[in-house]
């Protein structure tokens, strides 16, 4: 590529980002970095009816917290901004201007009213679908259909008007799509589009191409969604005179269970966030974000990765550096790539197991209620991560590092605790409390003795000894548990739980 790639990620502010507007954020950063370009962030607030106060930041937050940061843009500054289009207004009118005298725009007079009214009437003639375009145009109120003068005398007397796009009859918009390969639409199908509203104000498809033309983007990659508007864009640029971006639109991200489109509903019904970060609506309902869920930034932006692209192998662990240097849009596919929760997991696990355990402790701190040493918090973090999805998992699953045993596992007290198990218990913490220096190679010699001379199989001394330290019914190793905890917790735990798991066991029958 011999022009600088200059991409950009352009929200709308109507609300929290989806976690399919960060993977396109992130493709485009992706296909930025890897070019050596320009990773553009844009707010498209034209339709002020959809804002909602503090999207913006909550846009800039998220990029932020997934550490996809554009280099350009709102909240960044650059050359080209401003950077908000509702701070650009001025600048998109002599471009509509232009359009209307070359004849490829034209001024409406309908007032909204007369629009429903139109629709209504064709609805009851049995035609749903009513469109402004070259066959109805003639018969409504614009500067094609109104004589010269007629135009003039309305424009003088202050009259609102739209200015839409004069979709030519019958005629082919064909342009090439990186994903798709070439797409074909034929004008008869299109809608004469607001460009500009009574406003003044320019909507979605003439701020976006001026913006893009303006900021000299190279490459608009950006949802499915918007492939219906790009033969309109693509005429626009044509109208214009400008030299056409390279466009890239991605695959849908579909439900785990369906065909749809992945949904804010679809996170509230399975349980799982769709949002990178909690967002709490202006009426006090919180959505939940993957920040606060416990996920990793790292293990959130590999899953999102691979949500529409693949790396052509089996490898799924990516570092962000190595998806700029992997990444491709030829490898994008066209088809709508299935979110799994499940899967989206893993890779938190995988994040979580390599990190260093001095880090995960430092993670933990945040989440107990009192100070511990951090060598100790390191230890535990170690000894858990293995069965660990989140960094609260290994605080509450291993709760017994950090406080006394309340409560013990049912299960095993019903089936594991048998009546010749506190004796059994008994004999253990003797031969333990010999033990001077309480490391995990004696702890397991003086076990592994004590079963040998009585015979014993670990089944019928181990998960008592597990239930009387920890609670539990299952976890890490109970030498390295032991050694953790140390010689006195160890020994008083059971002492004083022998007792108190036989009354459980006699309520329990
Ligand atoms: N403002 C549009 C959106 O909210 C951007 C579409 C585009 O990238 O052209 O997604």
């Amino acid at each position: 590529m011999s022009e600088k790639v200059r991409v950009r990620f352009a929200p709308s502010p109507t609300g929290p980002l989806h976690m399919g507007g960060v993977r396109t954020a992130l493709y485009n950063y992706l296909f930025a970095k890897k070019h050596g370009g320009d990773f553009i962030l844009r707010i498209e607030d034209t339709d002020e009816k959809r804002f909602v106060e503090g999207a913006q930041e909550y846009i800039i937050n998220s990029l932020k917290w997934c550490g996809i940061e554009p280099n350009e843009g709102a909240g960044y500054g650059g050359e080209k901004g401003p950077y908000v289009q509702s701070e650009r207004r001025d600048l998109y009118k002599p471009f509509a201007e232009k359009l209307v005298e070359s004849g490829h725009a034209y001024i409406a007079f309908d007032t909204p009213e007369e629009l429903e009214q139109m629709r209504e009437q064709a609805k009851q003639m049995g035609l749903p679908n009513w469109q402004y375009n070259g066959v109805t145009r003639s018969s409504m109120k614009n500067s094609l259909s109104l004589s010269k003068e007629e135009v003039e005398k309305r424009l003088a007397a202050g009259e609102s008007y739209s200015v839409r796009i004069k979709m030519p009859r019958n005629e082919d918009i064909k342009f090439q799509d990186i994903i798709r390969g070439w797409v074909t639409v034929n004008t008869n199908n299109l809608d004469d589009k607001i460009l500009v509203k009574p406003s003044g104000m320019p909507t979605y498809h003439l701020a976006n191409i001026v913006d893009d033309h303006l900021m000299e983007i190279t490459h608009v990659i950006r949802g499915e969604e918007w492939l219906p508007s790009a033969p309109l864009h693509v005429l626009l640029y044509d109208c214009l005179g400008w030299e056409r971006p390279k466009f890239a639109h991605l695959p849908l991200i579909l439900r785990p269970d369906g065909n749809g489109k992945l949904s804010k509903r679809d996170g509230d019904r399975l349980g799982f966030p769709v949002f990178p970060l909690n967002w709490v609506t202006s009426e006090g309902e919180t959505y939940s974000g993957y920040k606060e869920a416990g996920y990793f930034p790292q293990a959130f932006v590999n899953m999102l990765s691979l949500l529409g692209w693949n790396p052509g192998n089996n490898e799924e662990i990516f570092s962000l550096e190595e998806l700029i240097e992997k990444f491709s849009l030829e490898r994008v596919g066209k088809s709508g790539a299935r979110f799994d929760p499940d899967k989206t997991k893993w890779f938190n696990q995988q994040y979580l197991r390599s990190t260093s355990d001095e880090e995960l402790a430092q993670m933990a701190q945040s989440h107990l209620t009192e100070d511990f040493n951090t060598t100790y918090v390191a230890k535990v973090c170690g000894l858990m991560k293995e069965r660990a999805t989140f960094i609260q998992d290994i605080v509450i699953d291993g709760d017994y590092f950090f406080n006394d045993v309340q409560d013990y596992d049912e299960k095993t007290v019903r089936k594991k605790w048998k009546d010749d198990t506190p004796q059994i218990m008994q004999e253990l913490l003797v031969e333990l409390e010999k033990i001077e220096d309480f490391n995990q190679q004696n702890i397991e010699a003086v076990f592994s003795a004590y079963l040998e001379k009585n015979e014993y199989g670990f089944g019928k001394v181990g998960p008592g000894f597990r239930l009387l330290v920890t609670g539990k019914g299952m976890g890490p190793s109970m030498f390295e548990i032991c050694a953790t905890l140390g010689k006195d917790k160890v020994i008083s735990r059971m002492k004083e739980g022998i007792e108190k798991v036989n009354q459980l066991k006699a309520t329990a029958e």
